[in-house]
């Protein structure tokens, strides 16, 4: 028996008592964001172990991400000591591993077995329709990649896809390409990440001794984020609850946001029929935010149709004098936009505020850049969770290469990176001949396949490849100084088939990179020279990349979610930013509403304050376009919110009522004063950059991190500064300030 003041019940509300204490049979809990839920599913854990009804490796408990499965394991180990190791504690992938891992052979594998990256996987998929002859014209790659990823969460192996589901993709053959892929796989002993589920299902599903002995075993099954699972997923718990039917699944319908992963809210509604004599606990009292935050939260997610509803009250105590409404404060661009969120951080960090308790969370990958650059510049510590930071992307460091290659054509890893990226036809014996005659004569890779392709050496197809290849970048290179760096790089991007690569791409995460793309030429804009920002980018991509100490967050709002914050900005609260222009293209609301939810689960991660911004004018592309303020900021409840603009923003007075009125009004009657016309290609005359430093050699300055020192040599906007402390550097300018 556990003793009530054991130290995970102390503090708990009557239903988290409920939920925590009633161990036996099925369990729902239903409740809105901060309310417990996963604490309560940590305090279960720890009452588990410490009545022993189970021993830990009996206990499985699923977690959204690995590392809130770290956390978890951290907090209940600290609760009941060392079991807490044994328990089966993880994301779905990575439970579904550790037991595949114990029964290779039984779907075909061996074991040792590897999981293939997406890059393999597509590498592998394009094999299979090389061979079968279909035409990649016609059916992209990505396209069938994407629709097998679908299958898979749907718990579709291809005797299971119906004729209906597979339409006619890849002239009607994409079932049969799915099981000459699936055999591929397992003769390379392989499977890809949607594997790992759908081999334990048909484990399971095959092999009645098994599915029996781990349904014997887990005598306790622990859900968290219940909302977001797909079908394979839900199968897969439905299959092993079945013999102990100890269940227990936390969620909140109001933050279901990966419906595009084949996330189905529907698991939730169907709980009760599906577990008979189920019991539904649900929480009231938030214990994370402000009554504001709460308030202007359950606001604006009661625009949504179709919700269980649910109550959400405040459970702490707040001194009135000090809650904080929330903030919407409107800017110019994208620019003043990260300049006034980290002049803010910095305000909070002088009040004493942690770096960590506070977090940026956007809507899309590319917005991170801005707050990313501005945050290098002030020398405020920054970590990125969820994705690499915004030079170091995958899509990002390919066009970096192409423009490094048209920029100092001698450089070998540019041209290696992307000479056959997008695929060229050129194969591994062609690029090994370039590398070979490159070393035999001292030449740089490119200088050498300009060279080699004047010969017979190469076969006549990677010939034709390669010279088309060099031609291009002579060609672009020869643009070098008479187009604008931006266009120039959206030039390059474009007719090398880069950007058309992705978006032919089915993959979820194709349009963003997409999007990153555009930012990236976007960045480059601003810039007086393609080499100057060159060499910027090598400067940021040197700051360290270490992500301890005390670092201010930033992440998408989809990696956000489960996550707390003392306090919370959410930028971009644009029109086709947020919500996304993806989701207003659906038809019906089903895409808007996933986006409020989204929205929901923004604001509600914040325990103290929340800074809503917005910008009236935003770069896309190479493009100035005139921004609408988010439906969203209507929809917030006027009692709860201070709205705000930055001074003279607004020709025509009145800035800050947005009311849905004015949504409803076509673009043009928006009094921002327009800085550049939205309709010409701004490429051509430059931003208002200063064109060359304003530091001269012998000037003083003063650097965040390397303190004093003395300019010593000035090109462009890079600087050579001694130090008097740290030795001699090389700058860009934005970051040292005039003594
Ligand atoms: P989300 O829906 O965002 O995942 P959640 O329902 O999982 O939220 P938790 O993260 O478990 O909520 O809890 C929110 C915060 O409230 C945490 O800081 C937690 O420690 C605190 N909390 C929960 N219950 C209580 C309680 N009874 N007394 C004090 N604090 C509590
Ligand atoms: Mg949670």
């Amino acid at each position: 028996p556990v003793p009530p003041d054991a130290p995970w019940l102390v503090g708990l509300n009557p239903e988290q008592l409920t939920a925590v204490t009633s161990l036996d049979g099925p369990l729902l809990v239903l409740s809105g964001a901060g309310t417990g839920k996963t604490k309560v599913l940590t305090a279960r854990l720890a009452q588990l172990l410490a009545s022993r009804r189970a021993q830990p490796w009996q206990c499985l408990a699923v977690t959204f991400t690995n590392r809130a499965a770290r956390e978890m394991r951290e907090r209940v180990a600290a609760l009941v000591g060392p079991a807490a190791n044994d328990l089966w504690l993880g994301t779905f992938h990575s439970l579904c591993l550790k037991i595949l891992r114990r029964h290779p052979e039984a779907v075909g594998l061996v074991p040792d077995f590897t999981i293939l990256d997406a890059d393999d996987q597509l590498r592998l998929l394009k094999k299979v329709m090389e061979d079968e002859r279909i035409d990649p014209k016609t059916t992209p790659p990505q396209a069938l990649m994407g629709a097998i990823q679908r299958w898979k969460d749907q718990a579709l192996t291809p005797d299971k896809v119906g004729a209906a589901q597979a339409g006619d993709l890849a002239g009607g053959r994409a079932v049969h390409l799915y099981r000459l892929y699936q055999q591929r796989l397992k003769s390379l002993n392989a499977c890809d990440f949607g594997d790992l589920l759908l081999h334990v299902l048909t484990l399971f599903l095959s092999d009645e001794a098994v599915l029996r002995s781990w349904q014997d075993r887990f005598r306790y099954l622990l859900v968290d984020e219940y909302q977001d699972t797909n079908v394979a997923q839900y199968l897969w718990l439905r299959l092993l609850a079945r013999r102990h039917h100890n269940i227990c699944c936390v969620g909140d319908d109001d933050q279901s946001i990966y419906s595009w992963r084949g996330a189905e809210i529907g698991n939730i509604l169907r709980f009760e029929s599906d577990f008979p004599g189920a019991k539904i606990v649900r929480l009231e009292r938030n214990y994370r935010s402000t009554p504001h935050i709460l308030s202007a939260a359950s606001g604006l997610i009661a625009h949504n149709g179709g919700r269980l509803g649910k109550t959400l009250r405040p459970g702490l105590e707040h001194d009135p004098e000090r809650v904080e409404k929330i903030r919407t404060r409107a800017v110019w661009d994208g620019e003043a936009e990260a300049r006034m969120v980290v002049e803010t951080i910095e305000t909070y960090q002088r009040q004493g505020e942690p770096l960590a308790s506070m977090a940026i969370l956007v809507r899309v990958g590319f917005q991170t850049r801005e707050f990313e650059e501005r945050l290098i510049a002030t020398g405020v510590p920054y970590r990125v969770i969820g994705g690499p930071r915004f030079y170091e992307r995958a899509e990002i460091r390919d066009a970096l290469a192409y423009l490094r290659l048209v920029q100092s054509p001698a450089d070998g890893l540019a041209f290696e990176r992307i000479v056959n990226t997008p695929k060229r036809g050129l194969g591994e014996a062609a690029l090994r001949d370039v590398a070979v005659y490159a070393r035999e004569h001292d030449l740089p890779l490119l200088e050498a396949s300009r060279r080699l392709v004047e010969t017979d050496l190469l076969k006549p197809r990677p010939r034709k490849a390669l010279a088309a290849f060099v031609a291009d970048v002579a060609r672009w290179r020869s643009l070098l100084g008479s187009m604008p760096q931006d266009e120039l790089t959206a030039t390059i991007l474009d007719e090398s088939g880069y950007v058309a690569m992705w978006k032919a791409d089915k993959a979820a995460d194709a349009p963003g990179r997409v999007d990153n793309l555009k930012e990236l030429v976007a960045a480059i804009a601003e810039y007086e020279s393609l080499g100057a920002f060159l060499e910027h980018v090598a400067l940021v991509m040197e700051n360290d990349a270490k992500a301890e100490g005390d670092r201010v967050v930033v992440m998408t709002l989809h990696g956000a979610k489960g996550l707390e914050f003392d306090s919370v900005f959410l930028p971009g609260w644009e029109e086709e930013i947020f919500p996304h222009l993806r989701a207003l293209e659906e038809s019906g609301d089903k895409g808007l509403e996933e986006e409020r939810r989204l929205a929901y689960v923004g604001l509600t991660r914040a325990r103290r304050r929340v800074l809503i911004s917005f910008a009236a004018n935003r770069r896309v592309y190479n493009q100035w376009k005139t921004q609408l303020p988010s439906r969203f900021l209507a929809e917030l409840p006027e009692a709860d919110v201070e709205r705000e603009a930055d001074r003279g923003l607004f020709a025509g007075g009145a800035p800050t009522d947005y009311s849905a009125q004015h949504l409803a009004e076509p673009r043009s009657t928006w009094s921002y004063p327009a800085r550049r016309s939205s309709s010409s290609s701004a490429a051509a005359s430059a931003p208002a950059t200063r064109s060359v430093s304003a530091f001269k050699p012998g000037a003083r300055v003063t650097h965040d991190r390397f303190g004093d020192g003395t300019v010593l040599a000035v090109e462009g906007h890079t600087l050579h500064v001694a130090f008097d402390g740290a030795g001699t550097r090389t700058l860009i300018d934005s970051y040292v300030t005039a003594l």
